[in-house]
């Protein structure tokens, strides 16, 4: 674990950095308090930090309210260092936000009690952090596959939808089911299934570009939410996603199923007010068109047509 021992004394210094290294700790050294809030609001920053109370720029407890000010989301353990053991002090140190404080000159047994005490605090909220995580993975995340859950990629096309009507901007939906699915799983069993869904998954989310986003919301049925994204460049990216299911199958347990995807995709005319829900309908239209026309191919649905569809047959 890295430390960093901030004191403008270079005697103290380097007594601090020999007893820490000596425990096993990565030490990083700052002479003052503007080199310490330098170095614990870096790049990737030691996670606990012994600041000395009386330094030049900006003294320890000064340090201490700059870094919980910062509210990042991992905590830093700070440790101030005193020569002041009055209880006011003390009372002020941990006010500014320290966790703990030891009086110079220091005693090695209390320092590394202290120390470990800020370890397993540090340690607990790495499981929490990691356990928080886990439930807004479970509460997004779909299990099998890893993409998003039908609920959030819903919610992310309304988000969309929404930003490209307000800033003009192009948007597209595609949506994309793997063909003969149920013959897949009664040929080769649903474990062999769902890893060719896994698979399939993991290959668009290797594709997509970092500001898209693929939810599974059925089945063997996915939609892909394409952010500034017009017409010609949904069908490139349609058509692009369709070859690369169809050109490798899918290894399971030795074995290769070929698979292949249709593939449906509507796009956004900024200004004409439409809804997410008139483009999964869209795209959800060009699936099926798709799979009329004899699957593993791509079709394309603008949502206006749609509306005269569904008018003419009222
Ligand atoms: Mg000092």
């Amino acid at each position: 674990m890295r430390v960093l021992i901030a004191d403008d004394s270079l005697v103290m210094r380097r007594l601090l950095q020999a007893t820490l290294e000596g425990w096993g700790f990565d030490v990083v050294c700052a002479a003052d308090g503007a080199e310490a809030l330098a170095c614990l609001q870096g790049e990737d920053p030691p996670r606990m930090a012994i600041l000395d109370w009386m330094m030049p720029v900006m003294t320890g407890p000064d340090v201490c309210r700059m870094v919980r000010d910062l509210k990042s989301e991992t905590y830093t353990y700070l440790i101030l260092l005193t020569s002041k053991s009055q209880r006011e002090d003390i009372v002020e140190g941990m006010g500014a936000g320290a966790d703990d404080y030891v009086v110079k000159p220091f005693d090695k047994h209390e320092l590394d009690v202290r120390l470990r005490a800020g370890r397993r605090i540090l340690d607990l909220q790495m499981e929490l952090m990691q356990a928080q995580e886990a439930l807004r993975d479970q509460a997004t995340k779909d299990p099998l596959t890893g993409c998003w859950n039908r609920r959030v990629i819903l919610e992310v096309l309304e988000r969309e939808t929404v930003r490209a009507e307000r800033e003009k901007r192009s948007l597209s939906l595609v949506m994309l089911d793997l063909d003969h699915f149920k013959t897949v799983n009664d040929t080769y069993g649903h474990g062999a299934g769902d890893e060719a869904l896994r698979q399939v998954t993991q290959r668009v989310m290797g594709v997509i570009r970092g500001y898209d986003a693929i939810g599974r919301i059925g089945g063997e049925e996915f939609l892909i939410v394409l952010p500034g994204c017009d017409e010609l460049c949904a069908l490139s990216h349609a058509e692009r996603l369709r070859r690369m299911v169809e050109r490798t199958p899918v290894a399971v347990e030795g074995q290769e199923i070929w698979i292949t995807v249709s593939v449906g995709a509507t796009s956004l005319l900024p200004g004409q007010g439409f809804t997410s829900g008139l483009l999964v309908r869209s795209a959800d239209a060009a699936l099926y068109t798709s799979k009329r026309l004899g699957r593993n191919r791509v079709s394309f649905q603008l949502p206006e047509q749609i509306d005269r569809v569904q008018g003419a047959s009222n």
